[in-house]
């Protein structure tokens, strides 16, 4: 199942960028999904729930933003966008296009809780 590779490698850039002491407070990781990355958004969100189902990110949740697919032609110079994968211009109708979104995976934020205040 691609998506709970995907899911494990969420969870191990959070532990990358995230104190062990403060997993627990993480409470969101946004992001952002190209429409056609590949990835079945709600099976992600499973696979995510059952790997930290027992671990400190137990309260993390994760908040997808779907990018759209987007091409920009080399004959008009515009973009045309579309959930699709079509990479033919919209406008003029050519192929001679570039991919410029729609095809990643990345993570855009980790939301950690204010940690509570210092009792100094
Ligand atoms: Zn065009």
């Amino acid at each position: 199942m691609h998506e709970l590779s995907v899911a494990q490698g969420i969870v191990d850039i959070v532990k990358q960028h995230v104190p062990e002491h403060e997993l627990q407070s993480v409470r969101a990781i946004r992001l952002k999904i190209g429409a056609v990355a590949g990835i079945v958004q709600d099976s992600l969100e499973f696979s995510f729930g059952v790997i930290t189902a027992e671990s400190p990110l137990a309260g993390a949740v994760l908040a997808i933003e779907t990018v759209p697919f987007v091409v920009k032609c080399r004959q008009c110079g515009r973009e045309s966008l579309n959930e699709q994968g079509i990479i033919l211009c919209s406008y003029c109708g050519s192929s001679d296009t570039n991919v410029i979104a729609g095809t990643e995976m990345q993570i855009a934020a980790i939301e950690v809780e204010d940690p509570s205040p210092e009792a100094s």
